[in-house]
């Protein structure tokens, strides 16, 4: 692989190697961007096929963190790790140890949290050797189970959604479609319950199911038909790619608006939905929440303000429908948008004191 050109197509700014025989600690830190702040991203630990393979899939995570941060109206840039390992087997504390080590350093400039593969042990073990870590135990100041807070972003996104194609944010008396019941999907139907919105629900496991049923009085669907179900709001909360070309024709809903990650298959696919009248609440943006709560530690965690900032996702939701309108493009570019508008605009003040030119070639860059 040409590490360079690879950094330079995105203007990356850092790739760290990691290595520690003692240990077997084998890693790789991708910083993409730091001009709202220090990076922050989650460690990933998976026994990637090849060190090429941990290399593409740790710069793609941190440029999607740069995005995401932006675009939540976070001081933070991108930026993800990799450990090359089973996470069944390869665990120890020296390994994170020796990972925390080289996190100290960075000085900062990349702050891990937990991901795919790796958990708050994890990160407590991290934080023996540094203090740039998040994601800890709630007895170190740590923010906790993460995804009612990513409820609740995706809440104010549907809201923010349905002001656009209702008239209201309201969403007693609408349908939303809830596909799969986990942590973040059974949180958005007891939320969505309490403002009076019908549910239809689906999950593999029939148990969930049945209690939202009983609980919410959620009527059930089975999972190859939930996509097709006439609704107001359709809320993936399960896989990614569930906009596809197979699916979108039978969508009968007017917004779509989940936690999953990578909701549409491709990007064309967003402007498939547009061209179709739905709206799309592009997924980096919505599901934010739980980075947004995470991020909240490094202030020291305070739940009511980590609570308000989650609450802002509406507002960043209104800007994207308005970014949509003014430029002409579906949401999920409009996105892309708002987050680099919002780069350039530091870089800029950055510009103006030290005459560096980045900010206005990076508008030209392409998006996501
Ligand atoms: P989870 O694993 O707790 O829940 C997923 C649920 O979907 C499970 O109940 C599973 O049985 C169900 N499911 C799987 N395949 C299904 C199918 N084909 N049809 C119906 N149901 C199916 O995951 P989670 O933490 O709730 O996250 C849900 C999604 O949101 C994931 O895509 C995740 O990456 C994304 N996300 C989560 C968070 C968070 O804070 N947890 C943050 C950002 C994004």
């Amino acid at each position: 692989m040409q590490v360079f050109e690879k950094l330079a197509e995105y203007r990356y700014e850092q790739l760290v190697f990691c290595h520690d025989k003692a240990t077997g600690l084998r890693a790789v830190i991708a910083i993409h961007d730091t001009t709202l702040g220090p990076a922050l991203g989650g460690c990933r630990m998976y026994p990637y096929a090849s060190e090429d393979e941990a290399v593409v899939d740790v710069l793609r995570l941190a440029r999607g963190m740069t995005y995401k941060a932006a675009a939540s109206g976070l001081n933070l840039g991108g930026g993800k790790s990799v450990i090359i390992g089973d996470p069944e087997r390869d665990k120890s504390e020296q390994l994170f140890r020796s990972f925390g080590r080289y996190l100290e350093t960075l000085g900062g400039r990349y702050i891990v949290a937990e991901d795919v593969g790796t958990s708050t042990e994890d990160m407590e073990n991290i934080r023996i050797e540094t203090s740039h870590v998040v994601g800890v135990d709630v007895t170190h100041g740590g923010s906790g189970d993460p995804s009612p807070f990513t409820a609740l972003g995706v809440l104010q996104g549907m809201k923010a959604c349905a002001e656009e194609v209702f008239g209201s944010p309201t969403l007693g008396g609408r349908t939303v479609t809830v596909q799969g019941l986990g942590h973040v999907g059974w949180h958005l139907c007891e939320m969505l319950h309490r403002e009076g919105a019908g549910l239809f629900v689906t999950d593999l496991r029939e148990e969930v199911v049945e209690r939202a049923r009983r609980e919410f009085g959620a009527k059930l669907e089975e999972p190859d038909e939930i996509l097709s179900i006439p609704c107001d709001i359709f809320a993936p909360c399960a896989l990614g790619a569930v906009v596809n070309d197979i699916s979108l024709p039978g969508f009968r809903c007017s917004i779509i608006a989940g936690s999953a990650n990578n909701i549409l298959h491709e990007p064309r696919h967003g402007e498939a939905l547009a061209e179709s009248g739905i709206l799309y609440a592009p997924d980096y943006v919505i599901n934010a929440g739980g980075l947004i709560n995470v991020a909240d530690e490094l202030e020291g965690y305070n739940e009511a303000r980590a609570t308000k900032r989650v609450s802002r996702i509406y507002d960043s939701m209104k800007s994207i429908i308005a970014i949509s309108k003014r430029d002409g493009v579906p949401t999920h570019v409009a996105a892309d948008t708002l987050a680099l508008e919002r780069i350039d605009a530091i870089s800029s003040i950055e510009r103006l004191h030290t005459g560096h030119p980045y900010g206005t070639e990076r508008r030209r860059r392409e998006t996501l």
